[in-house]
């Protein structure tokens, strides 16, 4: 064995550099030398050589109590004789060091082929992969190879830029390469650990592994390593604490000096273990994946192999090319997703075809000259997509977003109209029964603008003038008697109502329509994927139309109703206001009363929200007596307040309403489960208790109750004690009015999951994709629409592969393969 002299000259080149100050290495020189001191003794051979080491008395070295000079002196006597020492190693050649050089990548192993092995084949047929091992991925949901590969990391650390020692800066995540000087046992805050000191030309630092004393025998001086870890600071020194290492050697680095996998672990997977499981598996088998994608689509969206794709999601080369392999992945699993989305609409266009409208009906025309505004520009729109659709033999499936106000119930009615007109039934479906009567009142009273209404029941009214026929429009909710109901479904079922109002409880139970054309369905959200076949299930094959006030971004409107075309308004009728909102501490409580006071006396009105509470509906109710006691008898007694919650029935709440519309109440509270949904113009202040429980689309759809009129309105939010994110959400919420940049936010923080209050089921999983991805999403909507246009069935033998992957991974969407 000869000595290593290389690290003992290069931490004294650095002392020398320094200044003589001690500061060369960790924990002083001494240490350092005694330990070095020590290995020499047992390899020097040459007596001549020995006898020079024992003079300078490494072993007992004493370099910390020495004066500047001396040091000097000292350390040019152990330089000179290193220089001596490797000369005469040298002659016997074998003391230089010779540099590591990382080597270059090993050839991809050729993978082992047996014919019965696939990568549907379970893990085990991985090398390296025992079935205690299987087992544990199995708990992350990967069975087959296949899942593996597609096991992508959740990040990458960046290790790929090599730093020198001294270009280390605290805080960072950094790489060396470095050569051990030594390392050994210590215990740090009584657990037992390694410490090394590793150095490279520009100096050296410590580096130290907690609770792991066994790498300190891995760590043999002078091996050479590569460090990836966060640099910290201690007693004003760098150190890398607990960082990845390993050895550089024959190999390609998994662990360090390059972009480095972070994966999803379960207990007894550990990361290291991981990574090199994932380089194996995808060495061996990621250019077996079939690459499912039509050449010529792959070209025109510039698109990564598959195969390249997966392996540089895992290990990539560089940011960039890592960038790629995402684009590629996430255009895979939105391509997917669009083409069965589109397959579901098709089949259901093609299972039963529609009933084309015509809309040259002089009844539309009439209707829009009567109201009493222009129809904006983006209503206008809107209404001409809807016509579009109603004359096609297809049915159609149609969201229509817009915010609060933005006037889609005036679009809507004209839409039933139509329908009535052609003959044909519709049907308006709204999610609480207080919106359906508001829709119902909204609706009769634009119908007596420009039609006759005839004497009716407050549930039915008839207007002549319209049609050849009176026009008959009916509420249809659970609360009217038993006898009305059933007249009510009779009438229906024998096609003498024209337009039906009611709660989604009209699809679903025993009402059976004559000749239903049209279903317009309020609140999107509250109406998922199940309703909608629901509908169609019936026997019908209306148009439908999905209204949502919950702005919804496009790239999820797109995502999880990609089977419906998109419609926006996404203006506002003129002299809409801007409502000022503010956050108040729990301490502007009384102030905010008395504006609340002053509002009223000028002549306003103020809706009050009481505090959500979590629990039912009953619990809510009984809350919010309580509070509406309290501010009758402590905060208001002088004022007329009025309370609506949902045990109340339709009969009291639309008591309750009229009095607070007509102005005969001056406060109106109300539980968070009524979604105030009426229109009231006089109303100013919206104020909302514990404001930080609620997501901002609710906040927004409160905030929409108010501004309705002329005047200056207010939005005050109260909020106890808000947690970082609520902080956050009553920040933007204060300064943004726009719904759709809300709901932008509002998926940001809260995820696309919970955005929608309840997970949306039946959709594959977006590993890849982020809903930030709109031009992604853009992209593979088109190119979806692009191949069905084509080729509907997939069956051309370049789609042969395609096929197979839509099967696999939506078997319920089609009837592929
Ligand atoms: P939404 O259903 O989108 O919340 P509505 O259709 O209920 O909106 O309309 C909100 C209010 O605005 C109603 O009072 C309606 O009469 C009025 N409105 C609708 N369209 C216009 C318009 N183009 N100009 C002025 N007011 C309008
Ligand atoms: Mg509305």
């Amino acid at each position: 064995m000869s000595i290593n002299i290389e690290p003992l000259r290069k931490i004294l080149e650095l002392e020398h550099k320094k200044g003589y100050v001690d500061s060369a290495v960790i924990g002083g020189l001494d240490r350092f030398l005694r330990n070095w001191a020590g290995q020499a003794i047992e390899s020097i051979t040459s007596p001549q050589l020995l006898n020079r080491l024992h003079k300078l008395n490494l072993a007992n070295s004493s370099y910390a109590s020495l004066t500047e000079q001396q040091r000097k002196e000292w350390v040019k006597g152990v330089v000179d004789f290193l220089a001596e020492v490797e000369r005469r190693e040298g002659e016997k050649g074998e003391a230089k060091l010779t540099p590591v050089v990382s080597r270059p990548p090993s050839r991809t192993r050729v993978p082992r082929t047996v014919v019965s092995q696939s990568i549907d084949s379970s893990i085990t047929v991985i090398r390296g992969i025992s079935s205690s091992l299987a087992t544990k991925f199995n708990k992350l949901g990967v069975k087959t190879v296949r899942d593996l590969l597609y096991f992508f990391p959740h990040r990458h650390l960046d290790y790929s830029q090599r730093k020198s020692i001294s270009q280390l800066t605290e805080g960072e995540e950094e790489t060396i390469i470095a050569n051990v000087w030594q390392a050994q046992e210590i215990r740090l805050g009584g657990r037992r650990s390694t410490e090394a000191i590793v150095g490279d030309e520009t100096g050296n630092v410590r580096v130290v592994w907690f609770n792991n004393p066994y790498l300190a025998k891995q760590l043999a001086t002078n091996t050479r390593v590569v460090i990836s870890g966060k640099v910290s600071l201690f007693n004003g020194r760098h150190v890398f604490e607990s960082p990845e290492w390993e050895l550089v050697e024959d190999r390609e680095l998994i662990h360090t000096g390059r972009l480095v996998p972070l994966y999803p672990l379960t207990q007894g997977l550990r990361p290291r273990q991981v990574r090199k499981v994932m380089k194996e598996v995808i060495d061996q088998w990621a250019r077996q994946v079939e690459d499912f994608l039509p050449l010529e689509l792959k070209k025109r969206c510039n698109l990564l192999e598959l195969p390249q794709a997966i392996s540089q999601a895992h290990y990539p080369e560089n940011e960039e090319v890592k960038a790629q392999a995402r684009v590629r992945l996430a255009f895979d699993e939105l391509f997917l997703l669009q083409l069965g989305v589109l397959s579901k609409k098709r089949t259901w266009q093609e299972g039963q075809p529609g009933s084309p409208f015509s809309a040259k009906t002089p009844v539309l025309d009439a209707f829009v000259k009567s109201l009493p505004f222009e129809l904006t520009a983006a209503q206008q729109k809107v209404l001409n997509e809807l016509l579009a659709d109603l004359q096609k033999p297809q049915p159609m499936s149609r969201l229509l977003q817009g915010e609060v106000g933005s006037g889609k119930t005036v679009v809507a009615t004209a839409a039933l109209l139509v329908a009535a007109a052609n003959g044909f039934q519709g049907a308006l479906m709204a999610p609480t029964e207080i919106l359906a009567e508001q829709h119902f009142a909204t609706i009769c009273q634009l119908l007596s603008r420009v039609g006759h209404q005839e004497e009716g029941a407050d549930y039915l009214y008839n207007y002549s003038g319209l049609l050849s026929r009176p026009l008959t429009v009916a509420l249809l909710i659970g609360d009217i008697n038993q006898v009305r109901k059933q007249e009510l479904q009779q009438r229906i079922l024998d096609g003498d109502i024209d337009i039906v109002i009611g709660t989604h409880a009209l699809i679903q139970k025993g009402v059976e329509f004559r000749r239903l054309g049209l279903a317009v369905v309020d609140e999107q959200h509250r109406f998922g994927v199940t309703q909608r076949s629901a509908l169609r299930q019936k026997g019908f094959s209306p148009h439908v139309l999905v209204m949502t006030a919950t702005p919804i971004p496009r790239t999820l409107a797109l995502t999880l109703y990609g089977d419906l075309d998109l419609s926006v308004i996404d203006q506002l009728p003129p002299g809409r206001q801007v409502i000022k909102t503010k956050w108040l501490k729990p301490g502007q409580r009384d102030s905010a009363y008395a504006f609340i006071r002053r509002q009223v006396a000028s002549g306003r009105q103020a809706f009050i929200i009481c505090p959500l509470v979590e629990e039912s509906e009953i619990i809510q109710a009984r809350a919010a007596i309580a509070e509406y006691e309290r501010l009758s008898e402590e905060v208001f007694p002088d004022l007329r307040l009025g309370l609506l919650h949902g045990r109340m029935s339709a009969d009291e709440k639309d008591k309750m309403m009229r009095r607070f519309r007509s102005g005969e109440l001056n406060i109106l509270v109300a539980t968070p489960v009524v979604e105030v949904g009426i229109d009231v113009p006089n109303a100013t202040v919206m104020m909302v208790e514990s404001a930080d429980r609620f997501g901002l689309s609710q906040l927004h759809q409160f905030r929409g109750r108010v501004g309705r009129g002329e005047e200056q309105s207010y939005c005050m939010l109260l909020a106890q004690n808000p947690s970082e994110i609520a902080r956050q959400r009553l920040d933007i919420i204060e300064k943004i009015q726009d719904g759709f940049e809300l709901a932008e936010e509002d998926l940001r923080l809260r995820g696309p999951g919970e955005f929608f209050g309840t997970r949306q089921s039946g959709l594959p999983d977006l590993r890849m994709a982020k809903l930030s991805d709109v031009g992604l999403l853009e992209l593979a909507r088109s190119e979806a629409i692009r191949l069905f246009e084509q080729d509907k069935g997939l069956e051309k033998p370049e789609y042969s592969l395609l096929a197979k992957e839509l099967a696999r991974v939506w078997p319920e969407a089609g009837e592929w393969s």
